[in-house]
């Protein structure tokens, strides 16, 4: 008990530490070119004048969903054809998705853009007016460094504590059979299965994680635009079965569709301490939970044991 509260306590400070230095020198970055955004901002607010709505809708959902298909569309190339090889050799799961099922592939396209046109957009155009009664999403004034910074460390803990538990309570089998088991079908998963999900699901375990934290903040646009296209981006990436180079790793959520009730959270916080990721900890996959340093595939440099023993 007193060596975790030693532990925590130091923890805490070296973070502490770290954060004020770096936000420090972002900081100084940010305002040399601060005057630049804020800028642009006020050109996008003179021409959106008396239809801010738009402009929410363009930045909450449009350039989010732009972004996620410029990476899917590059990743799709990779998962359809298999080439360049060296991305197709940071496969996750050796010999899936060798290459991917056109059918299934096809059939999760149109879902995805189902749920991102059918659902996300008319329920954006709902959060609008409940952000505009907890703040200002679209006020004169950018929000600081510091303050974006505070508001995504918020945003993700929310995340973290939303996603973990509507997740668990999707695995409760009156609701897997039912809404969940869409979403697994995908047992290798690839980058555009991350929206591949029934529309209740996607309301609530993709998007209500995600929006909670701007709506308890009363955010700017411009941090919701940030932390949209980041949550989609990160759980591309989750979803994309290759574990590449510099980029957050794949492994636990990789390793959730493939064993199901393992796993269920973003950060793995909640699944550490509810005890969600026993089995995944004896795993080689979770030696290979790390950020890629190098060019080697872990793959490689963390091979399968060779006897069949190991529940990886
Ligand atoms: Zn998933
Ligand atoms: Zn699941």
């Amino acid at each position: 008990m007193r060596r975790t509260a030693f532990i925590l306590g130091s923890g805490l400070l070296l973070f502490v530490a770290f954060w004020n230095s770096v936000t420090w020198h972002l900081q100084r970055f940010w305002g040399a070119s601060g005057y630049f955004w804020q800028a642009q901002w006020e050109r996008l607010l003179s021409t959106f004048e008396g239809k801010e709505w738009i402009l929410f809708i363009i930045g909450a959902t449009q350039v989010p969903c732009l972004l996620f298909w410029a990476f899917n569309g590059l990743l799709l190339v990779v998962d359809t054809t298999g080439r360049p090889n060296f991305i197709s050799r940071y496969r996750i799961q050796v010999g899936k998705n060798e290459p991917v099922d056109p059918t299934k592939l096809r059939q999760a396209v149109r879902t995805v853009l189902f749920n991102q046109f059918v659902i996300t957009l008319p329920m954006a155009v709902f959060f609008f007016p409940l952000l505009k009664w907890r703040g200002d999403p679209c006020g004169r004034e950018l929000p600081t460094f510091h303050l974006f910074l505070l508001e995504l460390t918020i945003f993700t803990l929310i995340e973290e504590v939303f996603f973990y538990y509507s997740h668990r309570l999707l695995h409760h089998p009156t609701f897997y059979k039912r809404i969940h088991k869409k979403h697994h079908e995908w047992t290798a998963p690839i980058g555009v299965t991350s929206l591949y999900a029934h529309p209740i699901e996607h309301v609530a375990s993709n998007m209500l994680p995600v929006i909670t934290g701007p709506f308890v903040m009363g955010s700017h646009l411009s941090s919701i635009t940030v932390w949209f296209s980041l949550a989609l981006i990160i759980t591309t990436i989750s979803h994309c079965g290759y574990h590449l180079p510099f980029l957050p790793s794949p492994e636990f959520h990789d390793y959730h569709h493939l064993k199901f009730n393992q796993c269920y959270g973003v950060l793995g916080v909640l699944d550490h301490l509810h005890g969600t990721d026993t089995m995944f900890k004896q795993t080689k996959a979770y030696e290979r939970h790390i950020l890629l340093l190098g060019f080697t595939p872990l793959s490689e440099s963390i091979p399968d044991s060779p006897k069949k023993s190991e529940p990886c």
